[in-house]
């Protein structure tokens, strides 16, 4: 039988809205979608499922970071500009340690919706639903603000196209040249113990540049000195969305989700059976899958079996995700069952969702310790089960937040309400994952 976007509607579907006060408005929200410009193309797309079957192979290194939730108040340039600076200097680190490319992707240009453990909220005796992303309701603790509107899914893409736009032209137009790599340095950083280290490495890069400028190399014979390649994802959630913006490549006749390049099934959608993995199923961009905590091992070989049945690689990215004090023990089934079925992925580790806590002034935080740690023992597991450690997802931005403990700045608990912003899970600031960054570089050399 052929697949269809909308085949995902006959199925259980998990946190998707179902209290949308006005389904005709929904609809004809999703119907508008559906005749809006692609933001990314196919072949785009194609391309990353290239790179990442170099990842795949262990000749390239995956840095894949972001927002948790984009918000429709935190969009301003300068937000993007910051986020992706962030990760230009990560890969910078990595690409000098690892002496391997690194493939650049955010979560950008459309993460706003988020599964939510909690359906309900209750405050002082009043219960609303939970805000689930400010592509479907509003943080404000009102009823108003917390009922679905389909309008803003169509802010949300607006949002996306002009974020997109931006990061294709911070890519492509000078910003990302090589030369400027001591100008990605965000003032806050500047002075820390990851500032310093970062300038010293900056210095090699621009004595490098000086000696290749020397003997006639320059942009204009190695254009990857002043580009380079950034590409967008953010997790297949809102099957309505994803389905609208779904459409059939005319080079190769195949559905492609043109929402953003790479997609990923979360923690909570994963199940074989249920709508997120059959649409994940039908698009042919790379997809990511968290594996975490209650994944069983023939449960993860069937997904990879049922989501990439002719072993194309650079299809499937399995992003472990099982906390500092998970890790050592879950992961090395999954990996050891991965390896016998002789399917091709790549292993990511995301060091985030299994390492938030709640502080007793009601934080939800993550200590960088518990972060690093976790990095630390994925890369251990990988080496001990012959798999090849391929990248890190994180949740990050380049804003001088307070929302994880520690780090080189020593936040404290009693810090964390001074800048925290963050509109669903706590981000590493840019000091901090900059951090992140230098400690995979050592590892990885180790
Ligand atoms: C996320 O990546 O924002 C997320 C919700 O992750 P997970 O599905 O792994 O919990
Ligand atoms: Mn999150």
């Amino acid at each position: 039988m052929t697949w269809t976007p909308s085949d995902w509607r006959k199925l259980p579907a998990k946190h998707i809205p179902s209290d949308y006060p006005d389904a005709a408005a929904l609809a004809a929200v999703e119907t508008r979608l559906k005749g809006y410009p692609p933001l990314v193309f196919a072949g785009e797309a194609r391309r990353l499922k290239q790179r990442l079957a170099e990842v795949a192979a262990g000749k390239a290194f995956l840095l894949q970071g972001g927002d948790c939730a984009e918000s429709f108040k935190e969009f301003h340039p300068d937000n993007i500009r910051d986020t992706f600076r962030v990760i230009l200097q990560m890969a910078v680190v990595l690409t000098f340690a690892a002496a391997k490319p690194v493939v650049k992707v955010g979560r950008i240009a459309g993460q706003f919706a988020k599964p939510r453990s909690e359906p309900i909220e209750t405050i002082d005796g009043v219960t609303l639903p939970s805000y689930r992303g400010d592509n479907i309701n509003g943080m404000d603790f009102t009823p108003e603000a917390r009922n679905p509107d389909p309008e803003r899914l169509i802010q949300a893409y607006s949002q996306s196209a002009a974020t997109l736009n931006l990061l294709r032209a911070f890519s492509n137009g000078g910003y990302a040249s090589l030369a400027n790599v001591h100008s990605w340095m965000l003032g806050f950083v500047d002075r820390s113990p990851q500032g310093e280290r970062y300038e010293l490495l900056a210095d090699q890069i621009s004595k490098s540049l000086d000696f290749m400028q020397a003997v006639g190399l320059n942009a204009e014979t190695v254009p990857q000195m002043a580009q380079v390649e950034f590409y967008t994802s953010h997790e297949a959630l809102l099957l309505g969305y994803e389905e609208a913006m779904t459409r059939v490549d005319s080079t190769s006749g195949e559905w492609y989700d043109t929402s953003a390049h790479m997609l990923w099934i979360g923690h909570r959608t994963r199940h074989v059976d249920e709508a997120h993995v059959n649409f994940c199923k039908g698009i042919k961009n790379p997809i990511g899958i968290k594996c975490g905590p209650g994944m069983e091992p023939d449960e993860l070989v069937r997904l990879i079996e049922t989501i990439n049945p002719q072993d194309e690689a650079g299809r499937i990215t399995l992003i472990s995700r099982f906390g500092s004090d998970g890790v050592a023990k879950g992961l090395p089934p999954l990996a050891r069952a991965v390896k016998k079925s002789g399917r091709t992925v790549v292993w990511s580790c995301d060091p985030m969702h299994g390492n938030t806590l709640k502080t007793e002034s009601g934080f939800k935080t993550r200590p960088v310790d518990r972060i690093l740690s976790e990095v630390r023992q994925f890369i251990d597991v990988m080496n001990a089960e012959g798999c090849y450690p391929g990248g890190v997802h994180f949740e990050m931005t380049g804003q001088n937040v307070t929302e994880c403990l520690g780090g080189a700045q020593a936040i404290s608990e009693a810090d964390l309400s001074s800048r925290y912003h963050t509109h669903c899970d706590p981000r590493l600031n840019g000091e901090q994952a900059l951090e992140l960054a230098f400690l995979v570089a050592e590892k990885l050399q180790a």
